[in-house]
């Protein structure tokens, strides 16, 4: 990966790939984190790309400015958990606690960002447990291990061994949201693929799950926003 910015206020960095796959330029701003990457077919000159992106300039500064900025974790920071807001307060005692406004995290404020951190990544696991048990009860099969992440591309994932994997940044969603991706995985269990016996099996254990399924696609970025200063 190569960089190069257009100059303006503020400059615009452009990744340049050199791809032996592609077959044309291919312009992406990640929803993530607003980055820009234009791929490129292997025998084309990088003066052709530049032309390109800068033809493309304005509709990429429009892109960009709907990215959200991030937000760093610190005590009086506000950050969603369960998909309700809480104010990070420090704590008293050993525990972080939780009510339905705030989260009180003991300790240094300094080291108060991992501990949060910690005790999120904690609860996702047990949520996302507690979920994925219920639907592997129901499905009728079970999974052989669960394993938590923070991963970018995916919101959660099913081996061909029967292993789950979610982002533990799904605790900050709505619980029925990360209720539904428990249910996709799990259904994963019976169903490889994304085929219409596949979407029948979700809505036999989850239920209706568009809303849910849209509100991943509208606001799920948003849960990368947050910086734990790790
Ligand atoms: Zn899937």
């Amino acid at each position: 990966m190569n960089q190069h910015y257009l100059p303006g206020n503020p400059p615009l960095e452009i990744n340049l790939r050199r791809s032996k796959q592609a077959k044309r330029m291919s312009l992406r701003v990640s929803r993530l984190d607003g980055r820009v990457t234009l791929t490129f077919p292997i025998g084309l000159p990088e003066s052709q790309a530049l032309e390109f992106v800068r033809e493309k300039e304005s509709w990429l500064r429009q892109q960009q400015s709907h990215h959200v900025p991030s937000v760093k974790i610190e005590i009086g920071e506000t950050l969603p958990i369960l998909g309700q807001d809480r104010l990070i307060c420090t704590g008293q005692g050993r525990r972080v606690v939780m009510d339905e406004a705030r989260i009180y995290v003991p300790g240094d404020a300094a080291t108060a960002p991992r501990r949060l951190l910690g005790h999120l990544k904690q609860i996702a696991r047990s949520e996302l447990a507690t979920a994925s048990d219920i639907y592997a009860a129901k499905l009728g099969k079970p999974y052989a291990r669960l394993s938590i992440r923070d991963t970018r591309s995916r919101w959660g994932s099913c081996s061909s061994e029967a292993g789950l994997m979610y982002s533990w940044r799904l605790i900050m969603a709505p619980p029925s949201v990360l209720n539904y991706v428990a249910a996709h995985e799990v259904a994963h269990l019976s169903e490889m693929n994304h085929s219409s016996d596949f979407w029948q099996l979700v809505q036999n254990l989850y239920g209706d799950f568009e809303d849910s399924r849209a509100w991943l696609r509208e606001s799920g970025h948003e849960l990368h926003r947050y910086q734990f200063g790790d």
